[in-house]
């Protein structure tokens, strides 16, 4: 398909917008190649299921029971109450479970309990998803309030200062167990001085049985097995036709740590995985994320198969082989700098197929492995991933957001030239850079800053790309245009924290999750900063409130100086200063601006956030059943997916 023709947008409803990516380059892989992609795609959807359960207990019952009555019901669909329920299980398709996919709250469903029950009642029980032993009766009882009830299991992940957050979050990775309990728990497993300490936890479901606080390993064998052998399945044929020897030894571990659940091994996997740059194809399957959970250790299922965009990759390759050079450059106190940044690996990826934590919503750029020492040893590999970027971009175009938004003329002529290029390039600089950058003094805890350590990660992964983008090396280094090309990220990044993501957030509701934290953070704390020596200022006109820039050159400065102290507080583990900092800027919204920017964005009927429908791969076969082809197509939509996807890889 060309560019012309290729329609990105699929459908809007709710706050949330479908788009389709395409995959350019796919053709132009080896048979081998496309064979591998195809195998470790089908390995990329089989653990779905494993997401929903983490992210509720309930989940995957309750998509169950959505998809029979969408499937079944023979009433009336076209009434006000199917549509909404309609909407409901669309929304928690996107979220793969009851709570927003980023606020984390529970939806409000269009349609009431009786509506629901009158329809169950006129369906038959046998294509219910009852579970052994359940009535129908029984089901609703369980169910309703868990649907219905404001009251129960109202936030996925509860960040609250002062609540306990493993009993007020309704993720599935604590049953029964206080936060102090959890707590005390994993650090008995902590030794003090372990220089290769393994991340507790990270694979296991926390629970209270007999009196006594124990570990559900996800793995074969444990919990999750059914979806876990599918996945190994798939990884088994990956492994004989992968690229290379590292490749496939990549591949090996990773297949022993799904057995074992040994997260010895998981770390030997991931060395082995950030070492292997040299294949064109690549992917990350497994226990990634430590969002979903409170306390930041658990991390969610998710899985990405790519291969390198060979042009785009040279960027991100001159900045990471500068590597050295910004560490040194950098403005933080020489103490926690690295000596030796090590193995700083990046490149521009196309994205085959998402899964799990990254479908439909999708990061744009990764940055792993997630344990510290393995990053601050070997490094870590950062990918950013350019088919994805490019999507929202030519979705966006001429959508009226900047009209509304941005305060004049000169920053609206900024943004057309130079912020694709720029937002790319902070990208870069954000995962290439920023998170390898820095050490942690001998002897801090890396998870000292507790429930503000990711969004205090976050920010200093950002800072540290905005300070140098108006660097004169980037210049030299060919990567900016010019010595103005920067003006347009800085703008863009204090309007969309300062106003803008607040499109994201539910009137009342304060900023919960760590990356818009972060953001709200450093623009709060710019603007505080600034204001009084009229670096930048929030202007209202005609009742409409603008952020206005007026010295750039000094708001880098700005970002130098909170770069230093974010840099100070992960290095010291200083946690009292994250948390002052988190809750001063990073929280707290200002009821009227929000009104305001809500009512403003309403008009315009966008999405404020976006997914993606996977392309459809479909192997082609020669009379013995080889795999003679790989064909990729991009005609699937939103509910014709889920639906194949339930069908297809319904494996818990
Ligand atoms: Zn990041």
């Amino acid at each position: 398909m060309t560019e012309q023709t290729f329609d990105y947008k699929i459908e809007q409803f709710a706050d949330l917008q479908l788009l389709r990516y395409q995959v350019p380059g796919f053709e132009s892989l080896t048979l081998k190649q496309k064979k591998l992609v195809y195998y470790l795609s089908e390995a990329a959807l089989e653990g779905r299921d494993i997401l929903f359960d983490q992210n509720g207990k309930f989940n995957l019952q309750i998509r169950k029971l959505l998809e029979a009555i969408y499937l079944h019901f023979q009433g009336d669909r076209s009434t006000a109450d199917f549509q909404a329920m309609v909407i409901y299980m669309k929304r928690v398709w996107f979220s793969n479970g009851i709570h927003h996919h980023y606020a984390c709250d529970k939806f409000v469903p269009g349609f009431s309990p009786d509506y629901m029950k009158g329809v169950l009642a006129s369906m038959d029980e046998k294509i219910l998803p009852l579970e052994e032993g359940e009535t129908v009766e029984m089901m609703c009882d369980k169910l309703f309030p868990v649907i219905f009830d404001p009251l129960v299991m109202p936030k996925r992940v509860n960040q609250t200062d002062g609540d306990d957050l493993v009993l007020t979050s309704a993720a599935n990775y604590y049953e029964g167990v206080t936060q102090q309990e959890a707590e005390d728990y994993y650090a008995a497993l902590k030794k003090a001085d372990d220089p290769e300490p393994i991340m507790f936890g990270m694979n296991s479901r926390l629970v209270k049985k007999d009196g006594k606080v124990q570990e559900e390993v996800w793995k074969i064998g444990g919990k999750y097995s059914k979806a876990i052998e599918k996945i190994v399945g798939w990884l088994e044929k990956a492994e004989t036709v992968a690229e290379n020897d590292a490749q496939k030894e990549v591949i090996r571990l990773l297949v022993e740590f799904y057995r074992s659940g040994d997260l010895k091994v998981f770390d030997t996997y991931s060395i082995a995985w950030l070492k292997d740059t040299e294949s064109r194809v690549d992917f990350v399957n497994g226990f990634i994320e430590s969002y979903g959970d409170p306390l930041g250790m658990k991390a969610s299922w998710e899985s990405i198969v790519n291969f390198k965009d060979l042009e785009a990759t040279h960027r991100t390759e001159v900045i990471s082989s500068n590597a050295q050079w910004f560490e040194d450059h950098s403005p933080v106190d020489a103490r926690f700098k690295k000596k030796q940044v090590k193995g700083v690996s990046a490149k521009v990826i196309t994205a085959a197929i998402l899964g799990g934590d990254l479908y439909p919503s999708t990061a744009i750029g990764i940055n792993l492995p997630n344990s510290n020492w393995i990053r601050s040893v070997h490094g870590s590999k950062s990918v950013t991933i350019g088919n994805l970027t490019d999507a929202y971009n030519k979705a966006a175009r001429g959508n009226g957001f900047r009209e509304e938004f941005v305060y004049s003329d000169v920053e609206r002529t900024l943004l057309d030239k130079y912020a694709d290029i720029t937002d790319d390039l902070h990208t870069d600089l954000h995962e290439c850079l920023g998170h390898g950058s820095g050490q942690l003094l001998p002897g801090v805890d890396p998870d000292a800053l507790k429930a503000y350590g990711s969004t205090i990660e976050e920010a200093r992964a950002d800072l540290f790309g905005l300070y140098y983008l108006p660097d004169r090396k980037m210049i030299e280094l060919g990567l900016v245009p010019d010595a103005e090309a920067y003006k347009a990220e800085y703008y863009s990044y204090m309007m969309n924290g300062l106003m803008t993501q607040l499109v994201r957030i539910e009137p009342g509701c304060n900023v919960e999750e760590a990356h818009m934290r972060n953001r709200q953070l450093i623009a709060r704390w710019a603007l505080k900063r600034g204001e009084a020596e009229n670096v930048l200022e929030m202007k209202v006109c005609n009742g409409k409130t603008y952020v206005c820039v007026n010295d750039y050159a000094r708001l880098r400065e700005l970002f130098g100086g909170l770069l230093a102290e974010i840099q100070r507080i992960k290095s010291e583990g200083d946690f009292d200063a994250a948390r002052s900092l988190v809750e001063e800027y990073g929280v707290k919204v200002d009821p009227v601006l929000h009104t305001e920017v809500l009512e403003r964005y309403r008009k315009l009927n966008l999405a404020p956030y976006k997914g993606f429908v996977n392309p459809v791969y479909t192997p082609e076969y020669d009379a013995h059943g080889e795999i003679t082809d790989v064909k990729v197509s991009y005609t699937e939509g939103y509910a014709e997916q889920m639906l194949r996807y339930s069908r297809d890889y319904s494996n818990l």
